[in-house]
């Protein structure tokens, strides 16, 4: 059985983010991903959106992280030429009553360190974005957009040049913990066995799985998981914004915002259809709720410029009752396995905060 320090489960933006962490600590690392590249589900499936921070409950690991993870990638886009734009968003408020729960959204944002938050009046917002209706609105300046395919690229080859080894159409297959390390089997047909000292569970949507496959991993320390589809709609007629555009977020959902990519582009979405199996076909019928949804802030949305786009899912390990949920990061001291870190539940932000999560876990593995 072939040794080597370090396993990561997963080439998604997390387990790269982690993989190139561990490399440039001079740790041996080898990734091994199912799929036959990088980067093929969650994380190409998403707003590609740099989060600022705003709502994420006080204290949980999402609001530290993705406030120290969205300066961290800030700094890392510039450094390495990564296409990204920090174009700012516009929460809106299109009521009174909304207007009235701006203060709050700006108060909760201070509190998560988010302290650059401007409020507008209706006039101020429509100097910004002449086709908006509002009454009022947040500006949040450090809200941006990120190539996410080249940010992925620009990792890989940092954990490549560090000496970091991929392996693809690889997936862990089970491993069992022993006094000396992980061993663990992996691989399609003919599986290979590797055992090493740090595993590294980056599985994102798989992540409970592969949990489930180490032997003495604790059964009942695994979270459920649930899966809550984001369908996306893509726009024919050019949008009018330059900055993100989000409504007062209502309960159970930041409701239908807009979002843009690199090149401009709009996008509606991601709304929340909570799904039994993964599918990311996305229905066209959907389409009718989004309609009102984006008039009430861009009246001028003309008919039949929707088109369904794409989907992505996020990995939930709440049930939909339950309404948020932090990230679940687990280390020996939590589960007991030495040398297995389970990361669970890594939805948005994951992408924002991808490089604090790989920081912390390189300090729970000590490197
Ligand atoms: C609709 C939606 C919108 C989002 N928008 C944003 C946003 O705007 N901003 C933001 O910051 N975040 C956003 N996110 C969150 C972000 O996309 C995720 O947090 C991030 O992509 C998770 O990355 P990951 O590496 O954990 O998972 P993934 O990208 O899913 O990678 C996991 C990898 O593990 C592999 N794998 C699974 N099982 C095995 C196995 N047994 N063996 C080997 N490999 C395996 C998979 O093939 C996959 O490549 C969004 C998410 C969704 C769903």
């Amino acid at each position: 059985m072939d040794k080597v320090e370090c396993v990561v489960i997963g080439a998604g933006v997390i387990g790269l983010a982690v993989a190139r962490r561990l490399a440039k600590a001079g740790r041996e690392v080898i990734v091994l991903e199912a799929a036959e590249g990088i980067g093929t589900v969650t994380s190409s499936r998403n707003s590609e959106v740099i989060h600022a921070g705003i709502y994420y409950p006080a204290g949980s690991l999402m609001a530290r992280m993705c406030v120290s993870g969205r300066r961290a990638l800030y700094e890392y886009c510039r450094e390495h030429g990564v296409p990204h734009r920090n174009c700012g968003k516009l929460i809106v408020a299109t009521t009174p009553k909304e207007t009235e729960k701006l203060q709050s959204i700006r108060a909760h944002a201070e509190a998560n360190g988010v302290s650059d938050m401007q409020t507008l009046s209706g006039d101020a917002a429509r100097a910004l974005e002449p086709a908006l209706n509002c009454d009022a609105a947040l500006l949040s300046p450090s809200t941006g957009i990120i190539d996410s395919h080249a940010y992925m690229l620009a990792l890989r080859g940092d954990a490549e040049d560090a000496g970091a080894a991929f392996a693809f159409h690889t997936p862990l297959l089970r491993a069992r913990a022993t006094a000396g390390g992980i061993e663990l089997d992996a691989g399609g047909d003919a599986p290979i066995g590797l055992e090493c000292r740090l595993l590294v569970n980056a599985a994102g949507l798989g992540a409970s799985a592969v949990a489930r496959s180490i032997d003495g991993m604790p059964i009942g320390l695994i979270p459920p998981s649930y899966l809550a589809k984001g369908n996306y709609f893509s726009c024919s007629a050019r949008a009018p914004f330059s900055r993100l555009i989000y409504p007062v977020p209502e309960p159970g959902g930041l409701g239908v915002h807009l979002t843009l990519d690199m090149a401009g582009q709009a996008r509606f979405g991601p709304d929340v259809e909570w799904v039994d199996a993964i599918d990311y076909a996305v229905d066209p019928a959907r389409a009718e709720r989004f309609y009102p949804a984006i008039r009430r802030y861009w009246p001028a949305l003309p008919d039949g410029a929707l088109m369904p786009s794409y989907s992505g899912i996020r990995p939930k390990i709440v049930p939909p009752a339950v309404a948020s949920q932090d990230f679940l990061i687990q280390g020996p001291r939590d589960h007991g396995v030495a040398g297995l870190i389970n990361l669970f539940g890594i939805e948005s932000p994951g992408l924002t905060s991808s490089l604090a999560i790989a920081d912390h876990v390189g300090e729970l593995a000590g490197v």
